[in-house]
């Protein structure tokens, strides 16, 4: 079917109340952004229900798919939307448009958003189905039509359409906050970051880099992963913290089995003072439950214990294959497979400690004065900015 206009629906966004203004103002913006270089030729119009894009050209030469790429839509529609409010016109034109429809069963499904229009869904419902019946060889199925014609009519016209796709769904980008991302260079805790942005959280990341230890190769390796999740934020502060001195000191004083431990403690220590300076109130990390022995929960919560930061994990309770088919889907996946050296790799640990105690970190960690060497490298911490500027307006 030809379309002529896309409808945008928002799913979540209606439990939002009063917020709701500020998110659908958002959310165009996230649309004029991503559509930006692609199509120039489409109209919007923002509603409190609905977003639509009116298509000035031929819907066949209108790229839509990056309205799948957007935090916060639920699904898109594309319907022919026709000038006209009379009952006769619907019909006729609903025959023509199920006409062009490939299947052998339909169903019709109409909605009046104006109510002053003189008939009840179920007459319009009637009358389209009765005059399809008579004009061709479709029959009704009622519970799994091959073919489903929603007709919604509106004062300014009717919107007729058979075909609708799956959004992202969340939050419109920026519209849940800010939050401090982890991010090292594997699989997951750039699928983690994407999670974040799908839920309209603004993520900037924080990665840990022990050069000489580790090189150059694991910067650009972020700054890729970055470039392909600049779809669903145009702009990505990722923050570079030297972290040599203090790795080499946690060898040097730790025992057995808890240089992971202490290593991952100040990793959190350093999260939350840079998140304390840019005024950031979470941090974030691609842990999963039971993954590694520094991620069982014993161990999570000897980390933990250093910040009173909420620390969202969201891939907390997904299975490894999971977050590996989600990494190919955001095409983040090849990228994450490079060869690389860690920091964590690089000081390999024999039996890292699965159930760390408390005490004992602190122990460990009064050997030395942690404090000074970690204020030094927040000092020296290094920004880069990971923007695609075709899409910034
Ligand atoms: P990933 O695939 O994300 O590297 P992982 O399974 O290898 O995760 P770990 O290396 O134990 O797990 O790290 C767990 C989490 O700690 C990572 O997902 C990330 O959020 C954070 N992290 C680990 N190393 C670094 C680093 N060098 N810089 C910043 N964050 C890191
Ligand atoms: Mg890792």
């Amino acid at each position: 079917m030809e379309y002529n206009v896309i409808i945008v629906r928002f799913g979540e966004l209606s439990t939002k109340g009063k917020n709701r203004k500020d998110f659908i103002f958002k959310l165009a913006k996230s649309i004029t952004r991503n559509l930006l270089g692609i199509n120039k030729t489409y109209t919007l119009d923002v509603r409190h229900d609905h977003i639509y894009i009116n298509l000035l050209i031929n819907s066949n030469e209108f790229d839509y798919t990056p309205l799948l790429k957007i935090s916060g839509i639920n699904g898109i529609s594309l319907a022919y939307k026709k000038e006209i409010y009379d009952l006769d016109d619907i019909v006729d034109t609903s025959l023509k448009l199920i006409k062009e429809e490939n299947g052998t069963t339909f169903k019709i499904r109409a909605k009046r958003n104006d109510k002053s229009f003189p008939y009840i869904s179920d007459e319009i419902n009637r009358a389209v189905a009765s005059k399809i019946l008579k004009n061709t060889s479709l029959k009704v199925d009622v519970h799994n039509p091959d073919i489903l014609l929603s007709i919604e009519i509106h004062l300014e016209g009717t919107y007729f359409y058979t075909k609708t796709l799956k959004g992202m769904g969340g939050y419109p980008l920026g519209s849940t906050g800010r939050i401090l991302m982890m991010l090292s260079g594997g699989i997951d805790s750039p699928v983690a970051t994407y999670l974040l942005m799908k839920r309209g959280v603004e993520v900037s990341c924080i990665h840990f880099s022990s050069p000489p230890y580790t090189n150059q190769g694991v910067i650009i390796k972020l700054q890729d992963l970055l470039s392909k999740l600049n779809i669903y934020q145009p702009k990505i502060n990722l923050y570079i913290v030297p972290f040599t001195k203090i790795q080499e000191k946690i060898y040097e004083v730790s025992k057995e089995g808890y240089p992971i431990t202490i290593m991952r403690r100040m990793m959190y220590r350093l999260a939350s003072k840079l998140a304390n300076r840019l005024h950031i109130n979470a941090l974030a990390t691609g842990e999963s439950i039971g993954q590694v022995a520094s991620q069982t929960l014993e161990s999570l919560k000897a980390i933990n214990e250093v910040t009173n930061l909420p620390i969202i994990r969201p891939l907390a309770t997904y299975d490894k294959v999971d977050i590996i088919n989600i990494s190919k889907d955001i095409d983040t996946y090849e990228i994450s497979i490079r060869p690389y050296e860690d920091c964590c790799t690089i000081f390999t640990n024999k039996n890292p400690k699965t159930k760390p105690k408390i005490e004992d970190c602190l122990e460990i960690e009064k050997l030395y004065d942690f404090e000074e060497l970690l204020n030094e490298a927040i000092d020296n911490i290094e920004l880069k900015i990971i923007e695609d500027k075709t899409t910034i307006f």
